[in-house]
């Protein structure tokens, strides 16, 4: 049982991060911990995250989707989570998995402010303004997301300046803004000045924030890894490419696409007039667009249309994260619950 609820919680922090390049949603943790009508378990459960994590990658149809938790500092010591959630909050928190704020913060306000400045829901049963998924209990123990409210908004001018810019934490160690990166947290703006959500300190302006295109990775039609490209670093994806930072495949494939896809199939580079697709592969690599299809020369960079999609072979595609897949044959995404106490929670069945 215990070991059960380590392995469901070591699934569900794959699946948090404060990028919100990897992420689609953001939750309010001391909220969502107490939806006990969504598993008739106990007053607070830190799985029900989880539950959250599946919900929204089915509505997405992204198996790699990751959820960005905010929370107030008074999560760490309630009482109402076991010893070891509060120990796992504390590691997340440190890890930047998980946006804590300074005691008393108004944390359902920051997830609204994440969630206007990235276009992203937050998944809650609070009336907020702005873009909101409500968690209601699905057949079979799922979880639905319910849209409420007006939908994305633009992005204000004023926000997106502080978005193209790296920010630094005068704090040693910030979690969220010490080590530069592409992927940080997008900055609290008071009266337009960007503060570090964590402590409140004003954040440095750390120079221009390397422009990014964030891929996905789909299989049979649904999104099983996603990542990104900056400029000037090339991104290979393949069966086993060996370099640093690249998109291993192998793990992911079935038999017969893994005796097509090549160790290293595809370099993805990002140029200042796009993303370059230079073909590294045994078998080829085709171009779908809304011009048809052809085949990606071999050895020689190609730019990519912004609805470009590139197939590896039949079902293994590369594309910009929110296109369409091009396959149609999409199966469900597996569950992060799959390891989790059944006691506690029931498990999310789908029938298809
Ligand atoms: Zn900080």
């Amino acid at each position: 049982m215990r070991f059960d609820q380590h392995r469901a919680l070591d699934a569900i922090e794959r699946r948090l991060a404060t990028d919100p390049l990897r992420t689609g949603g953001i939750v309010e943790v001391s909220e969502v911990v107490r939806f006990a009508d969504l598993d008739s378990g106990k007053e607070a459960s830190l799985l029900r995250l989880g539950l959250l994590v599946d919900g929204l990658a089915r509505l997405l149809g992204d198996g790699g989707v990751a959820l960005y938790p905010v929370a107030e500092r008074g999560l760490l010591s309630d009482t109402e989570l076991t010893s070891n959630e509060r120990m796992v909050l504390r590691r997340w928190s440190d890890d930047g998995l998980l946006e804590i704020l300074p005691p008393g913060a108004p944390a359902l306000a920051r997830a609204g402010e994440v969630s206007a400045l990235t276009g992203q829901p937050v998944l809650t049963r609070a009336q907020i303004r702005g873009y909101a998924l409500r968690p209601t209990p699905g057949g079979g123990g799922s979880v639905q997301l319910v849209p409420v409210g007006p939908g994305p908004s633009p992005v204000p001018d004023q926000a997106l300046r502080a978005l193209t810019r790296m920010w630094r934490c005068p704090v040693p160690d910030c979690p969220s803004y010490g080590r530069p990166g592409v992927g940080q947290p997008p900055p609290q703006l008071a009266q337009g000045v960007p503060m570090c959500p964590r402590h409140g300190e004003r954040l440095s302006d750390a120079g221009a924030r390397p422009s990014v295109v964030a891929l996905v990775v789909r299989i049979g039609g649904l999104v099983r890894q996603r990542f990104a490209v900056a400029a000037g670093t090339p991104v290979v994806v393949g069966r086993a490419p060996d370099q640093h930072g690249s998109v291993a495949l192998g793990p992911l494939l079935d038999e017969e696409a893994r005796t097509w896809v090549s160790r290293k199939h595809v370099a993805l580079e990002l140029r200042p007039d796009g993303v370059y697709a230079t073909d590294m592969s045994t078998n080829g690599t085709v171009v779908v667009g809304p011009d048809g299809r052809g085949r990606l020369p071999g050895g020689q960079a190609r730019r990519l249309g912004e609805r470009d999609i590139l197939e590896l072979t039949d079902g293994v595609e590369v594309a910009r994260a929110g296109t369409a897949a091009g396959s149609s044959d999409a199966t469900a995404p597996g569950s992060v619950m799959a390891d989790a106490p059944t006691i506690a929670i029931r498990m999310p069945r789908d029938n298809r």
